[in-house]
């Protein structure tokens, strides 16, 4: 690459995804200038403390002014509220982007509020872990995985080619997928997962007294791992759900069926049902495995 490929990146939101994309972009030399904003003044000192971006401030507007890229990296529900802010400042012919895990209501929200001549091309690195804040950004996070662009029928292609661009030199894979496509895959790889996690580590507390900390003592292997998951960010999950409504309301009906079934197979002691069900999921566990996912 011959210069920076962008002037100026001002990111919205500098928790684990906007700290981990300023940390990458600076590192593969992505602009000449990366700042930042958030809404909380001690997020931004900390922020500062840890050089995330070249600045952070709390001053929305004046953070995007000039800038050819502009990233929402807020929780789901503040990406409109975000949006309506810094609308007035966006430098015409710049790419506004999100990370945000729903599209279909994500789009709803900021889209009304876009400015004629900005270009407006939604994307999700499906990358994470379940930290939060400034002190959770990684480099290396984007490495391999995927980020699903889904760019608008009237999406300008040359700009949804550079966010592509982008994100490549971040290290990701990239596809582009339609809105309501994307939030029904993530239903089921991403939401449901962690409702499940979530009741999980809720069922296991209401255990209560004796039996409860016997749990926490002896927890290992797949306790554990569900016990990550649920530790992930309140507000980021409680707007996920609230968001992406529909789809995770329909994954959650065909799950409970699929556990009545396995549920009525230990009931009856029907053996090959477990067994049968359980080599077609080990099965989908080494095909992904063989496609670097796991
Ligand atoms: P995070 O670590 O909690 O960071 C969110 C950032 O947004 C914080 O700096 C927060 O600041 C700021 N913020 C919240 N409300 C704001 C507002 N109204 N105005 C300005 N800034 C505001 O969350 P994250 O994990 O980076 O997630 C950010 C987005 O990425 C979400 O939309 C999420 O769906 C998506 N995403 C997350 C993951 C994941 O695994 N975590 C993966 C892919 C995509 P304060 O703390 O000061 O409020």
């Amino acid at each position: 690459m011959s210069g920076p490929l962008f002037d100026k990146i001002a990111l919205i939101g500098i928790g684990l995804i906007g700290g981990s994309i300023a940390l990458e972009a600076r590192k593969r030399g992505l602009a000449s200038t990366i700042v930042s904003a958030t809404n909380k003044p001690e997020e931004a000192a900390l922020a500062n403390r840890l050089k995330l971006t070249d600045h952070c401030s709390t001053d929305l507007g004046a953070t995007v002014e000039d800038a050819d890229l502009v990233i929402v990296c807020t929780p789901v529900g503040a990406c409109g509220a975000v949006t309506k802010e810094i609308a007035p400042r966006l430098k015409p012919g710049c790419i506004l982007s999100d990370v945000g895990s729903v599209k279909q209501t994500v789009i709803a929200d900021m889209l009304p509020h876009v400015p004629a001549g900005v270009n407006f091309v939604p994307a999700h690195p499906v990358a994470g872990t379940e930290n939060s804040g400034p002190e959770a950004a990684l480099l290396d996070l984007f490495q391999g995985r995927w980020c699903i662009l889904t760019p608008l029928a009237d999406s300008d292609p040359a700009a949804v080619d550079r966010l592509e661009t982008f994100w490549k030199a971040l290290g990701s894979m990239v596809n582009r997928v339609d809105p309501a496509n994307h939030d029904r895959i993530l239903a089921i790889i991403s939401h449901l997962p962690h409702l499940i996690a979530y009741t999980i580590m809720g069922t296991a507390d209401d255990l209560g007294g004796h039996l409860n900390s016997e749990v926490l003592k002896y927890a290992a292997g797949g306790f554990r791992d569900f016990t990550r998951i649920a530790a992930s960010d309140p507000t980021m999950w409680r707007d996920i759900f609230l968001n992406n409504r529909e789809a995770v309301l329909e994954v959650i009906q065909r799950f409970q069926e699929d556990l009545f079934y396995l549920q009525r197979a230990i009931r009856w002691g029907e053996g090959d049902k477990l067994f049968d069900m359980f080599t077609r999921t080990r099965e989908i566990r080494r095909a992904l495995i063989h496609l670097k996912q796991a």
